[in-house]
């Protein structure tokens, strides 16, 4: 350990010299030796391995003592303690000396040595302090008390500094502890916020959703409960791609949010669905809140440089304020509510009533029955004829499925139908009207058959193939098989469906338009497709001899059907005024009861030998019990 020791007096260096010297080691040797022979000498300086080693440096003059204590800590080897003579005639004296010292190197221990009171003590230590780091000893002092002191002050000088290293590393640690901390915060805050937001929109996601309607039901007051699906996304998506979509997505979540009441959600639950929970008082201001939400999503957003109008349907239902709410009933409800918003022409919201309840109920059992339908023979084909407009001679008869249930009667197929088509079971039915048309089109002299299509009967993969596999099997020519198709099947894809029809085409078989006027196709949109007929909807043709509009409608159809070269088929004629209007609008085909209603295929089959309709009105006669007339 480095020890600097400044004093005027040379003689007094050696005392210091004798003090802090180790002992030679021959001295060390033979005073062992001297041990053995005649026991311990009293005077002999007990030999001690873990002895510390003085290095001592020497000046003096003051002045000397700080360059020395300057360069030491510059060489990074500082002294551990400095014996400073107070008087010292030459330069700096002992206080100032002691002052430069301290001011250089806080750590050093000072041992200020004294003849006579020179200077007050309390004067040095202000100087020169800290006290715990500042001694005193007495001049002349004994030679074994400067040694003590340099080795007990040499020993605390490196515990002293010890225990800073370790205080700084401690430091250091708990910088590096508080920087993890904070970095795993962050991380759990971005995990959690990443678990529980959609991507996309940045809106909470289902799982957040579902957490949050489970903490409402517990709190009393009335609130809503809505799922928000957007009208016509896939078209989006499909016609503008995926990144336009998006775009949307993230639009109509922007305007939900600046639309909901303070405090309500929005939430992103999937594809295009959201989630939207919201205080209300009571069901009426609940469904004026839907209502303005759905409004907020019908605006038009420029996507791209494009204008996308977008379009949504909303179910709500309105919770109980007295509590006892189940947030998983409330949800199911909600997209009951949403369902019945879609099927009633979408764009709209619906809040949910007993009444949907009990429908899924009935739909259910009516799945149930429909799928023994075929089984049981509960269902048959009737069969309405078309006629020319002129002179109303039969040119086709559409075929129109029928079930008679053995519980309930008679099931319209405006009700069975729908359900068949949400289920597989269409696909069943399909085949079976198609095969029963097939058999039925041999027995007629020459006139088609019109069979109805659903969506997605019409979009199933081998379609094509199969209708052809079918008509060949049973030796019928394709031109005797006209398919009806709705607007829906056509542009929910309208390329896969122009494919589609191209091909039917291509094969021979007929195409028409079912329900032309009802969807959103206009005629400019379905020029590109492979079409022969438009089937004028009948509720345009009822509302002819009232409403203006409906007869412009019916005439322009007429008209612009004719230019495009497709037949025009009026549906549902029930009235001389009704074949009045159209033959003076020129409509080139009609059918309806005014003609005849739907009748038995053996009815139908001497309807068509008769081959002219003189439009009384054939009744249909009550349909077996079982089908056998398909
Ligand atoms: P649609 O294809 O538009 O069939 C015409 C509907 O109008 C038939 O109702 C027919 O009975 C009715 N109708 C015909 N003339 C008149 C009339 O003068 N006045 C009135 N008020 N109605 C008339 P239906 O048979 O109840 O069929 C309803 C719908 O069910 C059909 O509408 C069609 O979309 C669907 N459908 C019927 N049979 C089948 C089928 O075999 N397959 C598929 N996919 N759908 C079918
Ligand atoms: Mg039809
Ligand atoms: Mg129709």
């Amino acid at each position: 350990m480095r020890i600097l020791i400044v004093d005027d007096e040379p003689t007094v260096h050696d005392g210091y010299r004798l003090a802090l010297s180790p002992p030679p080691a021959s001295a060390a040797a033979l005073s062992a030796m001297a041990g053995e022979l005649f026991g311990d000498l009293p005077d002999a300086p007990p030999h001690n391995d873990d002895a510390p080693v003085f290095d001592t440096v020497h000046h003096l003059q003051g002045l000397d003592a700080v360059a020395e204590v300057e360069r030491a800590l510059a060489a990074g080897d500082p002294f551990r303690i400095a014996f400073i003579d107070v008087r010292m005639p030459a330069g700096i004296d002992g206080r100032d000396t002691a002052r430069r010292i301290r001011a250089l190197d806080p750590d050093i221990q000072i041992v200020i040595v004294t003849g006579y009171s020179d200077f007050s003590l309390v004067d040095i230590a202000r100087v020169a302090g800290p006290v715990d780091k500042l001694f005193y000893i007495a001049k002349p002092f004994e030679v074994g008390e400067v040694a003590q002191l340099a080795a007990s002050l040499g020993k605390r000088w490196g515990m002293d500094r010890a225990l800073r290293d370790a205080h700084a590393t401690l430091a250091r640690q708990l910088v590096q502890l508080e920087q993890q901390a904070a970095e795993l915060a962050a991380n759990e805050r971005r995990a959690l916020h990443v678990a529980s937001h959609d991507s996309l929109t940045e809106a909470p996601n289902r799982v957040a959703f579902q957490r949050a309607l489970h903490e409402r039901v517990r709190r009393p007051g009335a609130f809503a409960v809505a799922m928000l699906d957007l009208d016509r996304f896939k078209q989006v998506n499909d016609t503008m791609g995926h990144l336009a979509g998006d775009a949307l997505l993230r639009a109509v979540c922007r305007q939900l949010q600046d639309a909901l009441p303070e405090g309500g959600m929005v939430a992103r639950l999937g594809g295009d669905e959201f989630g939207l929970l919201y205080d209300t008082q009571d069901q009426a201001s609940g469904l004026a809140t839907a209502d303005a939400l759905v409004a907020a999503c019908s605006t038009t957003v420029t996507i791209f440089g494009q204008s996308v109008r977008g379009a949504a349907s909303m179910g709500l239902i309105v919770a109980d304020p007295a509590g006892g709410n189940d947030a998983v009933h409330l949800l199911r409800r909600a997209d009951l509510a949403l369902n019945d918003a879609k099927r009633h022409g979408r764009n709209c919201a619906r809040l949910f009533d007993r009444e949907l309840d009990e429908n899924v109920r009935l739909r259910q059992r009516i799945e149930k029955g429909l799928s023994r339908a075929i089984e049981r023979c509960e269902l048959s084909l009737a069969f309405q004829p078309i006629v020319s407009g002129a002179a109303h001679e039969i040119v086709g008869f559409e075929t129109l499925l029928r079930w008679n249930t053995r519980e309930h009667g008679p099931v319209s197929p405006a009700i069975f139908i729908p359900i068949a088509e949400e289920s597989n079971l269409i696909h069943e039915l399909g085949d079976w009207v198609l095969e029963r048309s097939l058999m039925a089109v041999k027995r007629f002299p020459g006139q088609y058959v019109s069979v109805n299509v659903s969506p997605r009967q019409f979009r199933r993969q081998n379609f094509v193939a199969d209708i052809r596999a079918r008509v060949e099997r049973a030796g019928v020519d394709p031109a005797r098989i006209q398919i009806e198709i709705t607007e829906t099947a056509i542009f929910d894809d309208a390329e896969g469906a122009a494919r589609t029809l191209d091909q039917l085409r291509a094969l021979g078989f007929r195409i028409a338009l079912d329900d032309f006027g009802t969807g959103y196709s206009s005629l400019y949109n379905i020029r590109t497709f492979a079409l022969d007929t438009l089937k004028i909807d009948r509720s345009f043709i009822e509302g002819m001899p009232r409403e203006r509009e409906s007869l412009a409608i019916v005439r322009s159809i007429i008209h612009l059907a004719h230019s495009l070269g497709l037949n025009v088929v009026a549906e549902g004629v029930e009235t001389q005024a009704h074949v009045d209007l159209l033959r003076a609008a020129g409509a080139s085909h009609l059918q309806g009861a005014f003609f005849s209603c739907p009748v038995t295929a053996a009815q139908a089959i001497g309807l068509a030998h008769r081959r002219w309709l003189a439009g009384t009105g054939m009744r249909p006669t009550p349909l077996a019990r079982t089908g056998t007339d398909g």
